[in-house]
């Protein structure tokens, strides 16, 4: 426990800093945030802040913990930085002091009546990067990103329940938080509930357990928006189903949005009974699919931006065609290529990027070879294996050599030349060539677009 002379020197200095950065955010945010805040103690190069609610502490940590350090520091050189814990009784404040606003509004009797002065949190915390701000919207996920975007604004649920669903890292779980956050901020009055479906179970199991259930279903009726990350994980669990189905039956009747999550569409989860499968149906159903070249390419662009370093536009590019599987794998390779750079002090190049990752590079080849590529899509369009070294001209055999060397240049970390040579010995400009036309028809041509897709989708098993 800091003396009472440090604790006076603590609190002039909380003042000062809390003084400029209120000039810097403005009134309303000070009264929102800085002013629930309540400086504990500040040790060993930090500054511990305890705020009334984990909404606040995610809040202040993304917003205006890095403003608050560097702050604090010009008061104090020791301080390094800044932590802040939730403490919702506030003991240090004096009895009878007036209580902060926003805490107020949070914990107080909320604007529908339905019991939030006594609720509990059960939501899971939200991952403060997953914003609708840091969200890349690109073809294959613009549907999933406007639907989503609409239930953030909506003060009625515009659809219900709205499914969203595709492959593992490809933005499912960035999305729900994303509108979490977005309700929380624009109406911090509204309980929103985001859990992963197995934690629904366990908690519900532990419920029956504890032989209270009545609790468990109370908290969850309380909830204006729930959201169920990863519904999968609930197939064939026939008890947590059927709970599941009660509780999403109560809360769409009041009138609540749910917001689900799956690996797959609602007809295509397993071991699911029908009457749940029909009702996650009833809403708006909307897939993520795989994603294309320039959603890498502009992921990349972002979080080389959100990470302020500058990476060579070809360096972006070449990562963008290697590494495909899902935008976490990507997230990785940048975070690596960055790192290394960082570490050895030296500049990013293809050549480095190479290095790097090259058990991350090897893997992505090994998935899929030239001559695998090469005979799916002879198959695929019905042409034989060897038009595909052939020097045939006609349009059925040259298109569907061209999509091979557009999936081969994507697919495989094999330069132009290289694919050039397998496909008969051709030139590299015709590869490029072979590339950027199916690029652009796939931009004309939905179903062209679709057809390379699902090839794509083959291959990468
Ligand atoms: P899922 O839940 O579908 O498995 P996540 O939402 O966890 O995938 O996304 C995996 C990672 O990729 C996260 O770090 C997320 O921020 C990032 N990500 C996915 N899609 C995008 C996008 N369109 N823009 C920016 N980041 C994205
Ligand atoms: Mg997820």
């Amino acid at each position: 426990m800091a003396s009472g002379g440090s604790t006076r020197r603590i609190d002039e200095q909380w003042a000062r800093v809390s003084g400029r950065l209120r000039a810097e955010i403005g009134e309303t945010a000070y009264q929102s945030w800085l002013k629930p805040m309540t400086v504990r103690e500040a040790e060993g190069g930090q500054v511990k802040i305890s705020v009334p609610t984990r909404f606040m502490r995610d809040w202040v940590v993304a917003h205006y913990a890095d403003r608050l350090t560097a702050l604090w520091a010009g008061e104090d050189a020791a301080i390094q930085g800044i932590e802040v814990v939730v403490q919702p009784d506030r003991p240090l404040i004096p009895a009878g002091a007036p209580k902060p606003k926003l805490a107020a509004r949070i914990q107080g009797t909320g604007g529908e009546g339905h019991g939030a002065a006594a609720r509990p949190d059960i939501s899971a915390p939200l991952d403060v990067r997953f914003t609708f701000e840091n969200f890349v919207v690109g073809k294959p996920n613009e549907f999933a990103y406007a639907a989503s975007r609409r239930i953030a604004e909506a003060t009625a649920p515009p659809f219900n329940p709205l499914f969203l669903y595709g492959g593992v890292g490809l933005g499912k779980t960035h999305l729900m938080h994303a509108v979490a956050w977005h309700i929380r901020k624009r109406n911090p009055e509204r309980n929103v509930v985001y859990l992963s479906a197995e934690k629904f179970m366990y908690r519900f199991i532990r419920a029956l357990r504890e032989q209270n259930t009545v609790d468990f279903k109370e908290q969850f009726r309380s909830v204006d928006v729930l959201m169920i990350d990863d519904v999968q994980f609930i197939s064939n669990k026939d008890s947590t189903q059927e709970e599941f189905f009660h509780t999403f039956n109560a809360l769409v009747d009041q009138g609540r949005q749910i917001v689900i999550s799956a690996d797959k569409s609602p007809s295509d989860l397993e071991g699911m009974e029908e009457r749940l499968i029909s009702r996650l149906n009833c809403g708006l159903v909307a897939d993520i699919h795989s994603t294309t070249y320039e959603l890498r390419l502009g992921i990349l662009q972002s979080k080389a931006e959100q990470l302020g370093v500058t990476v060579p536009r070809k360096v972006l590019e070449f990562l963008a065609h290697k590494i495909t599987a899902n935008v976490r794998e990507l997230e990785g390779a940048l975070n690596r290529v960055v790192a290394h750079a960082q570490l050895v002090g030296r500049d990013i190049t293809i050549e480095t990027t190479q290095e790097v990752l090259h058990d991350l590079l090897r893997a992505n080849d090994r998935r899929v070879t030239i001559e695998e590529i090469q005979k799916r899509v002879a198959a695929h369009f019905n042409i034989r294996i060897s038009d595909m070294h052939s020097a045939r001209r006609a349009r059925s055999v040259a298109r569907p050599r061209q999509v091979a060397m557009y999936l081969a240049k994507q697919l495989t970390s094999r330069s132009l030349p290289e694919i050039g040579r397998k496909f008969g010995g051709r030139d590299h400009t015709t590869v490029m060539h072979a590339v950027r036309k199916v690029e652009e028809l796939r931009e004309r041509d939905s179903a062209f677009a679709e057809d390379v897709e699902l090839l794509r989708r083959m291959l990468e098993g």
